[in-house]
């Protein structure tokens, strides 16, 4: 298993990036519960035939779609370790939590936090933005609020994102019992960030209106063309305020380990909680998705609940409270933090910085090619790993979107598609540490002969 997982990984640039499933092979996925045994090796070989190559392919470098991190052999040997160890890291006395205890300690450091912040792995940002929210909550009504619910609070909390914000802030609104109706979406400038004065207008109509504004959430690197809000001013009005300032920094967070980027984030030191992934630009294999909160006490006050199974003791198996499940809403969980440890142990803070400077640079070389190719648009400001683009022609979003189709069909390459002021732009997100300018390159010819092959039909009739 390991020699064919190592080959897959070592010779996948042979390989498409993705591929169409043929229905019987999916078919194969649609079997009643197994009653009798099966040997491994004709398991493994199902997996090797009918699993790995109709995957989504985002350790592939041509994969381009979304915001999906690379993994590593380094990660993928870590989940192996992981999984024979079968630690769960709910709680209890054990090195496991203390390694998870590390990462949060590293992750203090390099957002500059002080050491009474708090942290745990979840399954992605989506958990860790709806944590926040809850711990924000609390901040706001008071622990009493786990008990009353926020139906009791005299005042409707209000929380403030942008148009760029991931579409997981508004179901952590959801999810929280505060309602999406009470999230505010604030319009963005020229930059994609979200319009300052338009916040500060929308915070002072909501306090006229008798109603109680408690959240802002930034993002630093927007989903959909990787913009970074103006954090340090965000940091400012949610101080003068008194609102809670949370930073969605799902990728985009990580750039602090890159020292040519992390200036861009000035301000998230100021935060009251960010999200972020280890998935995506940390190359760590999935799911790694980690939330800080600068409060460890609030943060504890809003999850921790006394059950007599889960008592503590000072010696014994039981010590070591506060334990991981008392920050979150999992008891019991897997060893997420290994993966991570291992990855920034082996290739140290440094080297993961240098991958995410160079997916930008790669961002920046696809930029100029869109400039240098004629038959291409560039869409969006370049600013950070993602660039959205078009292929000039008539019925320009209908033709922009086959030919996406027909990239991610080729098994060349796999972008993605956003829609960017109302038209549909070709999304490119380099997080791929494999990644390279031949892929780039790969993907500028590709995108001008599949569009010229399209556009021939329409032409001839014209
Ligand atoms: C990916 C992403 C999310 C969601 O994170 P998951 O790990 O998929 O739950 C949220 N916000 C932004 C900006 C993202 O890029």
């Amino acid at each position: 298993m390991l020699d064919d997982i190592l080959d897959y990984l070592e010779h996948i640039r042979e390989r498409p990036v993705w591929q169409p499933i043929p229905p019987d092979v999916r078919g194969l996925f649609r079997q009643a519960l197994p009653q009798e045994p099966s040997d491994l090796a004709t398991v493994h070989e199902m997996f090797m035939r009918d699993i790995l190559p109709f995957a989504v392919g985002n350790a592939h470098p041509g994969f381009m779609g979304w915001v999906h991190g690379g993994g590593t052999p380094v990660g993928m040997l870590a989940e192996m370790l992981a999984a024979g160890l079968n630690a769960n890291l709910g709680g209890r006395d054990q090195i496991p939590v203390e390694v998870e205890r590390q990462v949060v300690q590293w992750v203090r450091e390099l957002f500059g936090f002080p050491d009474t912040a708090s942290g745990i792995f979840v399954a992605g940002t989506s958990m860790a933005n709806l944590i926040a929210v809850l711990v924000a909550r609390t901040a706001a009504m008071g622990v009493a609020v786990r008990h009353q619910g926020v139906a009791a609070g005299s005042k409707r909390l209000i929380a403030y994102t942008s148009t760029g914000a991931h579409g997981c802030i508004s179901q952590a609104m959801d999810l929280s019992g505060l309602g999406i109706d009470a999230l505010r979406v604030i319009p963005v400038n020229d930059r994609y960030q979200m319009d300052v004065e338009a916040l500060q207008r929308a915070i002072a109509a909501d306090r006229n209106a008798g109603l109680n504004p408690f959240f802002i959430a930034g993002t630093a690197g927007t989903v959909d063309v990787g913009a970074i809000d103006d954090l340090a001013l965000l940091a400012e009005i949610a101080h003068q305020e008194g609102l809670w300032f949370h930073v969605d920094g799902a990728y985009g967070a990580l750039a602090m380990l890159a020292p040519d980027i992390a200036p861009r984030l000035a301000g998230i030191e100021l935060a009251d909680s960010i999200a972020f992934d280890f998935h995506k630009w940390g190359q760590v294999p999935y799911d790694a998705g980690f939330i800080l909160v600068r409060d460890g006490v609030l943060h504890l006050s809003t999850f921790a609940s006394p059950a007599a199974y889960l008592r503590r003791e000072t010696r014994g198996m039981a010590a070591g409270s506060p334990w991981p499940c008392d920050f979150g809403p999992d008891l019991s969980r897997g060893f997420r933090a290994l993966k991570t440890w291992f990855t920034i142990k082996v290739y140290g803070a440094e080297k993961l910085g240098q991958v995410i400077s160079s997916t930008c640079e790669l961002a920046r070389y696809l930029e100029r090619c869109i400039e240098a190719t004629p038959q291409l648009e560039l869409l969006a400001p370049v600013s950070l790993n993602i660039v959205c683009f078009r292929y000039r022609c008539e019925d320009v979003d209908r033709m922009n979107a086959d030919i996406v189709v027909a990239l991610q069909e080729s098994g060349i390459v796999a972008p993605s598609t956003t829609i960017i002021n109302g038209h549909l732009a070709i999304r490119v997100a380099i997080v791929n540490h494999r990644t390279s300018s031949n892929d780039i390159d790969a993907l500028v010819r590709a995108t001008v002969e599949f569009g010229e092959i399209k556009a021939m039909p329409n032409r001839r009739k014209s």
